[in-house]
């Protein structure tokens, strides 16, 4: 397939182009390479494919229309992934204007775009933020999930719904996939397991936010790779798909299996829970196992021991470098 890949610089976008390449897709990656954190890391990750013939990278923005439009009518797109975004529940609190921008306007120019060139197969990267505190564990799709806790989450749920239109509009084929806190070679830096890691690493004290009781359904970043991947296969009307572990881990627990993999004891420092943060995550994924053969494959120790091993050899080719 021929594949708009919008976001491929970043964490998850950069392993599903590696994945999609050796399967023999064509990428084209859309990526303002945005400063959300250090652009170098995407610019890095960018550099994993370059080389590929089947890569094209352009950096630009998803609210461009007529840059998109170009893309359109120079490539012949089979689908779109669409992975762009502005990521972070945190950040998010302080700037909804910017989410609401990125994530919603920036998912409509897309959508628009499909509909003139007669582009009419998405795969969309929602978040299992939508469900909030859900008062249904697992989180199940059959919940409204209309209780966003952030504007990012409210944004991701706004997005979905405009796929939904679309779908209805024009009939396209969208599946809206709801991650599950993801990790992995190529994290972003903000996210909880870098910043614990980096910071256990040169033993500085790590920030907890609450009392370690909160609990999230960690997803190895090559189980949300396959379930992209199998949902391009089926894509099919329009769907709402959980990605997730389906075992998820408090905080406290997390620590020690990070503590374990890097064989050195933390040290922390608690803050209250901040504001937009929902108490756990927990995703029921039989409907994505019965509609796409999902199945996390990756225990959270060892692929947070496969992390730790990548984050180690990166710094250590960047000692050698020096
Ligand atoms: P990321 O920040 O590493 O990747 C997002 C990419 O989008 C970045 O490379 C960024 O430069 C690009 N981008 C941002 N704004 C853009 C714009 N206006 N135009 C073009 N490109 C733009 O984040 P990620 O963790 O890889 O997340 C990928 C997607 O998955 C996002 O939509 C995110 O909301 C969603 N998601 C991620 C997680 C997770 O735990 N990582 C969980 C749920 C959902």
């Amino acid at each position: 397939m021929n594949i708009l890949l919008t976001g491929g610089a970043g964490f998850i976008g950069s392993n599903l182009a590696r994945q999609l390449l050796k399967e023999g897709h064509q990428i084209i990656c859309l990526d303002n390479l945005d400063t959300y954190y250090n652009p170098d890391h995407k610019w890095r990750n960018v550099q994993q494919t370059l080389n590929n013939r089947d890569y094209h990278f352009h950096e630009g923005d998803i609210r461009d229309s007529e840059l998109v439009d170009t893309l359109f009518r120079t490539y012949a797109f089979d689908a779109v992934v669409h992975l762009a975004a502005r990521a972070g529940v945190r950040p998010s609190v302080q700037d909804p204007a910017l989410y609401y921008d990125v994530n919603v306007n920036g998912t409509l120019t897309l959508l628009q775009a499909m509909q003139r060139s007669g582009v009419s197969k998405m795969v969309f990267a929602s978040s299992s933020s939508v469900y909030g505190d859900s008062p249904q564990v697992p989180f199940v799709e059959t919940d409204t999930a209309d209780r966003p806790l952030s504007p990012y989450a409210a944004s991701k749920r706004a997005a979905e719904l405009l796929c939904h239109t679309f779908h209805h509009l024009y009939g396209f084929d969208i599946f809206c996939l709801r991650f599950f806190t993801v990790y992995g070679p190529n994290q972003r830096p903000e996210m909880a397991i870098s910043q614990f890691t980096d910071s256990i690493l040169n033993g500085q004290a790590i920030t907890v936010f609450g009392d370690g009781s909160t609990s999230r359904d960690y997803t190895y970043v090559d189980d949300i790779v396959s379930g992209i991947i199998r949902s391009l296969e089926n894509l099919r009307g329009y769907e709402v798909l959980n990605i997730g572990g389906s075992d998820p881990i408090s905080l406290a627990d997390l620590i020690q299996v990070i503590e374990r993999a890097l064989g050195e004891t933390a040290i922390i420092n608690r803050l209250p829970m901040q504001p937009g943060d929902v108490q756990q995550t927990y995703a029921d994924i039989t409907k994505a196992a019965q509609l796409l053969g999902y199945q996390p494959t990756v225990r959270v120790e060892d692929g947070i021991q496969q992390f730790v091993d990548w984050y180690r050899a990166r710094q250590d080719a960047r000692f050698v470098m020096q």
